[in-house]
This record gives C-alpha cells, sequence and structure tokens, in this order.
C-alpha cells in the first residue's frame, strides 16, 4: 500500500507546468499555492497586478492536491450555529455565499478549461443512530423555513437504500446543489491558468521571515530575498509562525484517507447508484465517494492529531469502510494518506489583516470551494477591486500563545469522542 495521495499519483504536478526563479519585486507575493493562493493569484492577474505565489514543497502540494474532491453546500459550521452567532440576515447572505462558492468553481473549470471531472453528484449526510436521523426531518424543515431551500430533502431509512448500497444507516439528508471534483485535476489547472495569466509560479521557496520598508515587504525565503508591495498569506492548515499572530488563530488537524482498487462497474453501481458523495452524522465523521477510475475514497480521523501513522490509520479506516460496506472486506487497499485541514475557534473561515499581512484561511475541511472562494475575494480586495468580504465583518478570536493545540486537541477529541459514544 502506497502513503502518497492517489489523486498525484493519477496526476502529478504537470511537467511542463512553467515555474520561475524568484522574481525580484511584485505587487503582491503569495504565500501557499493551494485554491486559496491560486484563486487569488488568477483574480490579481485580472486586474493587472503582478504576483508571485511561493511555494515551499512544489505547486499544489497543500491539502488542495490531497482532499476528498468534495464541494458540498453551507460552511463547517451548521447554518443554524451561524443564525444564532450573526443573526438573520446575515446568516442568509453567509448561505448564499456558499452557494456562489461552487458556482465560483464550476464557472473557473468551464472558463479556464479545467478537465477535473467536475459533476454536480450532489451529496447525502447519514444517520449513524437512530436519534440522529430525528433530528433529521426538524433540520430540513429549518433550511425550508429561513433560506427558502427546497433542494434537500429527507429520505427514511428504506428510501436510503436507493442512495447507497450499505444497511448501515437510519436515514439521510439528500442536497442535490453539491459537487464532486478531481481535486489534483483541479489545483493543477488553477496553477496552469495563473501561469497562463502571468503569475510566477515559485516552488521550493519557504518563506521564513517578513519585513515592512517604507513600499511594502521584503520577503525572506529559502531560495532568497525579493520585495512585494503586498503579502497574502494562503496557508491554511500548513501556517507556520511566520507571522505569529495568524498562527494564533488557527490549529492545523490532520484528516486521513484511504481508497481501494478500482470496482467492478456493478459493484460501483451497488454501493452508490446515484454516483452521490457521502458523509455521516458523527463528531469524528467518515467521508466517502467513488473516484472518477471507480475507487472506493473512504476519509476520516478518530482523533484530531495530524501525526497518526499511516498504515495504523488505514487499518483503522478500512474497519469502518467494511462495517459501512461488508462486500468490500476482501478488496485490496492501494493508497493510505494524510493531509492538513486548518480549523478556526469558531468553525468560520477568516479574512483580513494581522500586522499589515492579508491573510485568508480556516475552512475546517469545507475548503474546496470555500477557499476557491475567499481565495478570489483576498485577491480582488489586494487588487482594490473589491472593499470587503462578508468574512472580514466577523470577530476573529486568537490564542495567546500556540502550544495550545498540544493541551486542547486531546481535550476535544476525547469529548468528541464522548459525544458520538452518547448522542
Ligand atoms: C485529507 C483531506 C480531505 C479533505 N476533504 C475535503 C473535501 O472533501 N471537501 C472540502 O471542501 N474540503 C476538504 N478538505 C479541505 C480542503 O482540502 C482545504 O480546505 C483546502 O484545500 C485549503 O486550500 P488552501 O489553498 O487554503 O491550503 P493548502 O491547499 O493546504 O495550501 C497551503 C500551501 O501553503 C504552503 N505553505 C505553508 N507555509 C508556507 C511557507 N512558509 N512558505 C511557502 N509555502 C508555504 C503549503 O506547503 C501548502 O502547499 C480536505 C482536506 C484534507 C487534508
Amino acid at each position: 500500500m502506497k502513503t502518497t495521495p492517489f489523486w498525484t499519483e493519477e496526476c502529478p504536478r504537470p511537467a511542463d507546468l512553467p515555474v520561475s526563479d524568484l522574481p525580484e519585486r511584485v505587487d503582491v507575493a503569495v504565500i501557499g499555492s493551494g485554491y486559496t493562493g491560486l484563486n487569488a493569484a488568477i483574480a490579481l492577474r485580472k486586474a493587472g497586478a503582478s504576483v508571485a505565489v511561493l511555494e515551499q514543497q512544489t505547486i499544489g502540494w497543500g491539502a488542495s492536491s490531497r482532499n476528498g474532491g468534495m464541494a458540498t453546500t453551507g460552511l463547517k459550521e451548521e447554518m443554524p450555529n451561524v443564525f444564532k452567532r450573526y443573526g438573520d440576515e446575515m446568516g442568509r447572505a453567509f448561505w448564499r455565499w456558499a452557494l456562489d462558492s461552487i458556482d465560483h468553481v464550476e464557472q473557473m473549470v468551464e472558463e479556464e478549461e479545467i478537465a477535473c471531472n467536475f459533476s454536480r453528484s450532489g451529496h447525502v449526510t447519514l444517520a449513524f443512530k437512530p436519534s440522529h436521523y430525528k433530528h433529521f426531518a426538524g433540520e430540513a424543515q429549518w433550511f425550508h423555513d429561513n433560506l427558502a431551500y427546497e433542494d434537500l430533502w429527507v429520505v427514511d431509512k428504506a428510501q436510503v437504500r436507493a442512495e447507497i448500497g450499505s444497511n448501515a444507516y437510519f436515514g439521510g439528508i439528500v442536497d442535490r446543489n453539491s459537487a464532486a471534483l478531481h481535486p489534483a485535476r483541479y489545483v493543477f489547472g488553477l496553477a496552469q491558468a495563473a501561469a497562463r495569466r502571468g503569475a510566477h509560479l515559485v516552488e521550493h521557496a519557504e518563506v521564513t521571515g517578513l519585513a515592512r520598508t517604507a513600499t511594502g515587504f521584503r520577503i525572506l525565503t529559502r531560495k532568497g530575498e525579493m520585495q512585494a508591495g503586498d503579502v497574502l498569506m494562503a496557508t491554511n492548515g500548513y501556517t507556520g509562525n511566520v507571522v505569529p499572530g495568524l498562527r494564533r488563530g488557527i490549529f492545523p488537524v490532520g484528516s486521513y484517507i484511504i481508497t481501494t482498487e478500482p470496482l467492478p462497474l456493478e459493484l460501483q453501481q451497488e454501493l452508490s447508484p446515484r454516483g452521490r458523495m457521502f458523509f455521516d452524522s458523527r463528531h469524528f465523521l467518515n467521508y466517502f465517494r467513488i473516484t472518477p477510475d471507480g475507487r472506493m475514497l473512504f476519509g476520516g480521523r478518530h482523533n484530531l492529531s495530524p501525526n497518526l501513522d499511516l498504515l495504523e490509520s488505514a487499518q483503522m479506516m478500512r474497519r469502518r469502510m467494511v462495517e459501512v460496506f461488508p462486500a468490500l472486506r476482501d478488496v485490496p487497499l492501494t493508497h493510505t494518506w494524510t493531509g492538513r485541514l486548518g480549523l478556526t475557534f469558531d468553525l468560520m473561515p477568516h479574512v483580513g489583516r494581522v500586522d499589515g499581512v492579508a491573510y485568508a484561511y480556516g475552512y475546517a475541511g469545507h475548503g474546496v470551494s470555500v477557499a476557491s472562494y475567499l481565495g478570489k475575494e483576498a485577491g480582488e480586495m489586494l487588487a482594490g477591486k473589491r472593499a470587503t468580504s462578508l468574512f472580514a465583518q466577523i470577530k476573529h478570536d486568537r490564542y495567546p500563545f500556540t502550544p495550545y493545540d498540544k493541551l486542547y486537541l486531546p481535550i476535544v477529541s476525547q469529548w468528541f469522542r464522548f459525544l458520538d459514544r452518547v448522542s
């Protein structure tokens, strides 16, 4: 079994991707080359600004080439909580924004001709316990009443069998607007588009320090120094201490994925008759789907640590997969890998400035469309084409020191495990 992502084995970083050396000076330096950084770079180039995308590894290396490829509706924070916290009007605006974010991905894919298997296949949230299913009718009603959203509906235990070939669940909520894509094809397509539009893509250029100058920033990288008028940190779950105030507003969490060998077509259709994406209703949820080449991709975590052993996590994930789909008991696994999500304390994405440095991050496992759209908005703000973003208008909590990860994450993990047992 390989311990690298299946997606980048099937679609490696294109050999002809036009990467360059560090330019001397640009209008905006974007740090991080995932969906956030590349969408920002494209928006900046559309507005005529000069841009360098600086990546510590190779372009697209982070979560953007190793995720589940599920662009699902909403945000990580549940919509009723968003309404309670920010009020009805702002809540509706966040929901609309999240729907627009999927449209934005679709538009980018069309405009830039990115062949990344984008499809509006919809998703199903699956009730792990009868008590979870009991809440589903009320949840769906809440979406009808507060958002006039008619594109989701509840299916009971018998009906859910038309959505998924498993007896493990007590019903589900189907949402037809969510989209699936091949994450590596999408991120490398964005990189090609950014390069075509004139952005410098610089690999192996870890940024190690930023210093303010009279005209912007001096940027220290492993490849040397450069100048920029402005800087956008687009480092999400890989955010380090370059700007300590940014690190204190996010913590990295691991997510783990396995894939099987390609399944026979009849078995694919039996397990996922409508080609939906799935996740279950637990705190430590599992998410899964069939890949474009017919494998079962199964992801999740039983712990928030980013440092689990990949073979152990594969065994754990395999046990869960076989509980859901006993027919996969003897199907060999081909890949096990991990990547980092960026969690914020309020489970909301944030965009703004800390110590003069612009940033956009905090997607918490819900970043395929949200990072793309917030990256575009951040780019437009830096180019002076947009005054603000909804996510710039909400409070962003930061903690006074960073070792909280080590204290906080094990406590949260225990709490989630407790909730999954009792609720
Ligand atoms: C296993 C997994 C499964 C997921 N599944 C889903 C899913 O199905 N649906 C969904 O919506 N979301 C999912 N996500 C989340 C989604 O992938 C992320 O939210 C999104 O990719 C974040 O994009 P980004 O551009 O902000 O960050 P990334 O793509 O993580 O890019 C950040 C980049 O910054 C670089 N970097 C960091 N520090 C520096 C530095 N100092 N100098 C230079 N470069 C630096 C890193 O090397 C990295 O390449 C998943 C994430 C993981 C890990």
